[in-house]
């Protein structure tokens, strides 16, 4: 079967590592018989450069008209990089808020999984961890508090600032069916989190969260409290496999639990619409301090190109081999700077790139 891919490399780190993905991509296409299309489509600073905007009206066209999108990552050093200067809404960010938006992503999906080779860079204790977890953490993004009715007034010398967190049925119920089709090809279980003691968006979210789940007969599922999960992260991190949330709790909860792996550089990340489509980038950044050295670790874009086959073209084998290679490449001892620990052997991006490709070869 043939697949088509926008690839948006970006800036920074965002070429090397984009690069490394596609050639994980190419291998897998040779050995299950697909072809992947690849077209190039310029986000961020590198569009800013060519084309004095973070994104055309051609690059949103050209991303809609492909069956998803792997990006590396965009933006400069907000210091020192001449983008910054431009006004907000021109620069590189905005590109990607606005290509996010005509893409109409809702959903936005962040595992955060700790794996037995790397246990060393979790903060938490070993008792704790045992051999590792595997989260997913599905936030909805584009409701709630961040785009809620928002004012400021003030009255008789007293300012007052209100936001407005908002959602109806049809939002929660769509996200709702999302996180337990994830949890269908993981390991069935959802914990939806909310402040169903407090608040009323809350209490309608567990409603429908409540309705949903009975078209999943084979899932189990809980609620939890936001303050209460926020304790289990670090409490007792493997009793999750999909936490379904809202905006702001999301925001913060896949935060906490990206620092529990400690591992930055491993972390990959998905934004879904209502269809088969979806953005597949890294959770971390363009990391301008390492750019163009060959030490960025692109395992994070490796296994978000693998979300890319499992979500977008339930190419699940597929994606099965590329997380089983990174894996075995870890077991063998091999780490980019950002991983490294006594006795492991540094490799640079394009080297754990190619370590990856030879043991999707022989897997
Ligand atoms: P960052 O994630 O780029 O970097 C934070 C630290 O982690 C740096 O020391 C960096 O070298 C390191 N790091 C990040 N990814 C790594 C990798 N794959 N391998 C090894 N080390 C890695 O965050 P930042 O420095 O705050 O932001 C840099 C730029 O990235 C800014 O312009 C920011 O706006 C942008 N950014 C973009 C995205 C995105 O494209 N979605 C997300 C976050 C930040």
């Amino acid at each position: 079967m043939n697949y088509k891919i926008a690839v948006i490399p970006g800036d920074g780190i965002g070429p090397e590592i984009v690069k490394e993905a596609k050639k994980v991509l190419i291998e897998i296409g040779e050995k299950f018989g697909h072809s992947f299309d690849f077209t190039e489509v310029l986000l961020g600073g590198a569009s800013i450069d060519v084309h004095g905007v973070p994104l055309t009206d051609e690059a949103i066209t050209t991303a809609r008209n492909n069956d998803a999108v792997l990006m590396g990552s965009i933006g400069g050093n907000t210091a020192t990089s001449p983008w910054y200067k431009l006004p907000p809404e021109k620069r590189p960010e905005a590109g990607l808020l606005k290509l996010r938006k005509s893409l109409n992503l809702f959903a936005n999906l962040r595992p955060a999984v700790l794996y037995n080779e790397l246990k060393g860079a979790c903060p938490l204790k070993d008792e704790i961890i045992g051999d590792g977890f595997d989260m997913m953490i599905m936030r909805e993004l584009t409701g709630g508090l961040y785009f809620g009715e928002r004012k400021t007034v003030e009255e008789d010398g007293v300012m007052t600032a209100y936001d407005s967190l908002t959602y109806n049925e049809n939002e929660i119920r769509r996200i709702a069916k999302r996180g337990f089709d994830i949890a269908m090809k993981r390991g069935k279980k959802v914990t939806s989190v909310d402040k169903a003691n407090v608040l009323d968006s809350s209490r309608l979210w567990r409603k429908v969260v409540d309705e949903v789940a009975k078209e999943y007969p084979e899932v189990s599922y809980e609620h939890m409290l936001v303050d209460n999960c926020a304790m289990q992260l670090v409490k007792d991190p493997k009793q999750f496999d999909v936490i379904l949330t809202e905006n702001m709790f999301g925001d913060i909860l896949s935060d906490e639990a990206s620092m529990v792996t400690g591992s930055i550089g491993m972390l990959a990340s998905a934004s879904l619409n209502d269809t088969k489509f979806g953005l597949y980038e890294p959770s971390h950044g363009s990391a301008p301090d390492i750019a163009g050295m060959d030490v960025a670790n692109p395992i994070a874009t490796i296994l978000s190109a693998a979300m890319m086959l499992r979500y977008s073209f339930d190419l699940d084998k597929e994606a099965d081999l590329i997380e089983a290679a990174v894996k075995e490449v870890l077991k063998a001892g091999y780490r980019t700077g950002d991983i490294l620990s006594e006795g492991k052997t540094k490799v640079g991006t394009k080297e754990m790139g190619t370590l990856i490709v030879d043991m999707i070869k022989k897997g």
